[in-house]
């Protein structure tokens, strides 16, 4: 069914004042972000909900878009007819049809909002009730329950009618919760940590390393396909490719093997720790689990996050691998993030990293670097782009699947 409007309502909505406009605001933004490449559409975001005016455009397409935004209930499509109660049975039996199936009951429920339209709501109900009835075989009416609801809207503007309510992603507006950034890599982990972080309402700017030589174009390429891929929760994202090849061969030669992994992720931090403050952001996201690699532990936890104050989040602190995956189908990073692609910690991973590392040692091991020079040579060559929705950098180049078969 091609509907001309969809009308979308509020998730957890704190109900006052400045948070409420906020919410409001920060929704209708990345609901247009999101949208951003129809047309015709207009988006609108008022008081009590949003709506989405098509102009012509493909509401299938709107509508699976509009189910992945943070901060929305639920929606409903609906059709805008003339106020003329003839147009309107022939709508409301079309709309009927599309989801009957044998055995199914109906409701009419109707709103008046213009108290000149010569007909009131029982009278419409009526109407639109035997009309439904006669054109309909086998459907019945039901008030309790129905298997079709069917909402007649009589507004100034004309008759809106809707018959679904399409569960929303719930969550809060991603923008709404401030600003943090993300350690994101081409794995699995970050980028369901991501979308968990935004749908609390954070905006995210991406940090990714990388190392080349050592790893390839199309790794770093990988990475921005994900943070595209994530942009679809709250609209645009800032990627930030920071280099660390100077860093992990430095690493490489001066400290024993055992510490190799706790001083990269040292540095890592401390460059994403800056970037943070540098860009007015106010946490680092991490995809870390606990007790899932050597350097995921309580002891390597401590020695790492001794670097900074900067508060560092992890949203799959407690989350079995079991549990990441199915999070990543479901958002569909899944099988981007499992192309094998090599990303810079594998290439420069010790065969026996140090599971618990004892921080005084890492302190000590670390000063067998150049760590403010290198943090600043990384830094001068930080580059940032703006990722917007269905913007692709992995596109099915030959060059890139030859290297996989
Ligand atoms: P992921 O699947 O997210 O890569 P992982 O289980 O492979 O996680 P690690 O490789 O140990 O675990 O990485 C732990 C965390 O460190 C990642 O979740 C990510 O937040 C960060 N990280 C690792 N590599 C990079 C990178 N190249 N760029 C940015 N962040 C990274
Ligand atoms: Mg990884």
């Amino acid at each position: 069914m091609q509907y001309t409007e969809i009308m979308v309502r509020y998730g957890e909505l704190s109900t006052k004042g400045k948070n409420r406009k906020d919410f409001i605001k920060q929704l209708g933004k990345n609901v247009d972000r999101v949208l951003h490449d129809f047309e015709n559409l207009k988006v609108s975001a008022k008081r009590d909900r949003l709506h989405v005016t098509l102009n012509g455009d493909d509401s299938d397409k709107v509508i699976e878009r509009l189910k992945d935004v943070f901060g929305i209930e639920n929606f409903s499509p609906s059709i805008k007819v003339e106020k003329d109660i003839d147009k309107v049975k022939e709508t409301a039996v079309e709309m009927v049809k599309a989801q009957f199936k044998d055995g199914m009951t109906f409701k009419i429920d109707t709103r008046r909002q213009d108290k000149h339209f010569p007909m009131d709501t029982h009278d419409i109900n009526d109407a639109l009730g035997g009309y439904i009835l006669s054109n309909v075989d086998g459907i019945k009416v039901q008030m309790k329950n129905p298997d079709i609801k069917l909402r007649v809207e009589v507004r100034m503007n004309g008759i809106f009618l809707s018959s679904e309510t399409i569960d929303g992603a719930g969550g809060l507006p991603v923008g709404t919760g401030g600003r943090a950034t993300m350690m994101l890599s081409g794995g699995i982990d970050s980028p369901v940590a991501a979308y968990m972080g935004m749908k609390r309402g954070v905006k995210l700017d991406m940090v990714h390393f990388y190392s080349p030589p050592y790893t390839s174009e199309q790794a770093l390429a990988k990475a921005k396909e994900l943070a595209a891929k994530l942009t679809r929760f709250g609209g645009n994202i800032q990627f930030i490719q920071v280099p660390f090849t100077e860093i992990q061969e430095e690493i490489k030669e001066k400290v024993p093997e055992g510490y190799l992994m706790t001083i990269q992720r040292r540095m890592m931090l401390r460059l994403a720790a800056k970037l943070t403050l540098d860009r007015h952001c106010k946490g680092v996201f991490t995809g870390e689990s606990l007790g899932q690699v050597a350097s995921q532990t309580l002891e390597s936890m401590m020695a790492i996050n001794d670097v900074t104050t900067v508060p560092v989040l992890k949203p799959l602190l407690s989350m079995d691998k079991t549990e990441i995956i199915k999070i990543a189908e479901r958002i569909d990073t899944y099988d981007l993030s499992i192309m094998p692609f090599e990303d810079c910690c594998t290439v420069f991973t010790p065969p026996a990293p140090k599971t618990k590392p004892d921080l005084e040692k890492t302190r000590a091991c670390e000063k067998l670097i150049d760590v403010e020079g290198l943090m600043q040579r990384s830094l001068d060559k930080v580059k940032i782009i703006d990722i917007k929705p269905g913007e692709e950098f992995l596109n099915a180049q030959e060059d890139v699947f030859a290297e996989l078969l």
